[in-house]
C-alpha cells in the first residue's frame, strides 16, 4: 500500500465513530445491568475499597450472539470491522487522547482526598497525561479503568471475528488462521472467565488512569495483538503436522504456567494456607507465597504469558518477523513491568522481599533470567 492510500485508509469516517459509540454504548449499559459476582477490590491506603461486578463473559458472549444475529439478518456485514480496520484504529486512537485530556481535566478540579480520586500532579503537563492523575476515576458510577481494560479484550476478540468472516468470505481460510483464532479465543475466554483475578493486578491495583493505561487497552490490546489475523489474510504459511503438534504444546504449557501461577497468588491472597500443589504453602514473613510456581520464579505467570504469546505467532510461520511483533513486544514489556513490579515488592515488603530473592532467585525463567 502506498503511503497516500495508507493516509486515506485511516482517515475516520462517520461510520467508525459510530462502531465505536455502539460498543461502550452497549458495554456500559449491559455491564452495569447484568448480573455477575461483585468482587472487591483491594484495600486502598485510606481504607476504602472498590466493588468490581464481574460480568464481561456474559456481556461478552451476549455481544457475540447479538452481532452473529444481525450478521444473519443482513443488519450487519461481518466484515464491518475487518474492512475498516485502519480507519478504526485512528479513530480509537483520537478517542484515546480525547478521553484522556477530559480525565486530565477532570482529575485537576477534583478535591477529593479519597485514594481514588485525589489527583497527583507533578505540574509536568505531559507527564501527568500519560501516566494519569486518578487511581480510579470513574464516570456515571462506571469504574473506568476496569471498563477500559474490558472493553480491549471484547473488542480483540470481535476484530478477531471480523477477520475471520473476511477470511472465510475471501476462501482463504487457513490451518494457520484456524490456529491462531482458536488459541486467541480460549485466552480471551479464559480471561473472562476468571475476571475477578484481574482485581488484584498491577494495572488495576497500582496504576493511575492515563493515556498509557488508555490507549493499551482501548487501541493497543485489540489493535496489535490481531496483526497476526491480519497478516494471514494475506499470506498463507505451509505448516507441518510436527509443527502444529509443537504449537499445541507452547499453547498448552503456556496456559497452565500462566492460570495457574495468577490463580495460586489469587488464592493465596484469600487463604494464606491454601494448599498448593496438594502442599501446605511455604509463606515467608506470612505475606509471600513462595511454593508452587511463585516457589519456581517470582514471575512465573510472566513466563506463562510469553509463551502464549509466541503459540499466537508460530502459526505464521518463521517466514516474517511482522507476526512476532506481539510477542517481542510482550517480552518488552513484562521484563520493564517486572523490574517496576519488583522495586514496588522491595519498598513495600523490604527485607521479607530481600528474604524472598534469596530464596526464589529467578525472575522470570529458572536458571536464564
Ligand atoms: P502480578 O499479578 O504478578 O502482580 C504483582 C503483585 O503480586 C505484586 O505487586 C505483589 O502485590 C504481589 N506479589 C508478587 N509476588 C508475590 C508473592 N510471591 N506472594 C504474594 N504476592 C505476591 O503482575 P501483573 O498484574 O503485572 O500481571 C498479571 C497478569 O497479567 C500476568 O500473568 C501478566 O502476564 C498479565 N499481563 C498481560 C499483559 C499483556 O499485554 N498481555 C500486560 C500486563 C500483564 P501485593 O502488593 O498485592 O502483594
Amino acid at each position: 500500500m502506498d503511503l497516500g492510500l495508507l493516509l486515506h485508509a485511516l482517515i475516520p469516517s462517520s461510520t467508525s465513530f459510530a462502531i465505536l459509540a455502539a460498543f461502550f454504548t452497549y458495554s456500559a449499559i449491559v455491564g452495569t445491568i447484568i448480573p455477575g459476582k461483585v468482587v472487591p477490590g483491594v484495600i486502598l491506603q485510606d481504607g476504602s475499597r472498590l466493588h468490581y461486578r464481574c460480568n464481561g463473559l456474559l456481556s461478552l458472549l451476549l455481544l457475540v450472539a447479538l452481532l452473529g444475529m444481525a450478521a444473519k439478518m443482513d443488519y450487519i456485514s461481518p466484515t464491518v470491522i475487518s474492512d475498516r480496520g485502519l480507519e478504526l484504529l485512528s479513530a480509537t486512537f483520537l478517542l484515546s487522547c480525547i478521553v484522556t485530556l477530559a480525565l486530565y481535566a477532570a482529575g485537576c478540579k477534583s478535591r477529593n482526598q479519597g485514594s481514588s480520586l485525589k489527583p497527583h500532579l507533578t505540574g509536568n503537563l505531559i507527564h501527568d497525561w500519560w501516566f494519569g492523575i486518578q487511581l480510579n476515576p470513574q464516570f456515571m458510577g462506571i469504574d473506568l479503568k476496569f471498563f477500559f481494560v474490558r472493553a480491549g479484550m471484547m473488542g480483540w476478540l470481535i476484530i478477531n471475528l471480523s477477520v475471520l468472516a473476511r477470511s472465510i468470505q475471501d476462501a482463504t481460510l487457513s490451518q494457520s488462521m484456524i490456529l491462531y483464532q482458536l488459541f486467541c479465543v480460549l485466552y480471551i475466554l479464559d480471561y473472562f472467565f476468571y475476571e475477578e483475578y484481574m482485581t488484584s493486578t498491577w494495572d488495576i491495583i497500582a496504576e493511575r488512569l492515563g493515556f498509557m493505561l488508555v490507549f493499551g487497552d482501548l487501541v493497543w490490546i485489540p489493535f496489535s495483538f490481531s496483526i497476526q489475523g491480519w497478516w494471514l489474510l494475506n499470506n498463507k504459511p505451509e505448516l507441518t503436522t510436527a509443527s502444529v503438534i509443537a504449537n499445541c504444546f507452547v499453547f498448552l504449557i503456556g496456559y497452565l504456567v500462566f492460570r495457574g501461577a495468577n490463580k495460586q497468588k489469587h488464592v493465596f491472597k484469600k487463604n494464606p494456607k491454601a494448599p498448593i500443589w496438594g502442599r501446605p504453602p511455604k509463606v515467608i514473613g506470612g505475606r509471600l507465597l513462595a511454593s508452587g510456581f511463585w516457589g519456581v520464579a517470582r514471575h512465573c505467570n510472566y513466563l506463562g504469558d510469553l509463551l502464549l504469546a509466541l503459540s499466537f505467532s508460530l502459526p505464521c510461520g518463521i517466514s516474517s518477523p511482522i507476526p512476532y511483533f506481539y510477542p517481542i513486544y510482550l517480552l518488552i514489556l513484562l521484563i520493564w513491568r517486572e523490574r517496576r513490579d519488583e522495586a514496588r515488592c522491595a519498598t513495600k515488603y523490604k527485607e521479607v522481599w530481600a528474604e524472598y530473592c534469596k530464596l526464589v532467585p529467578w525472575r522470570i525463567l529458572p536458571y536464564f533470567y
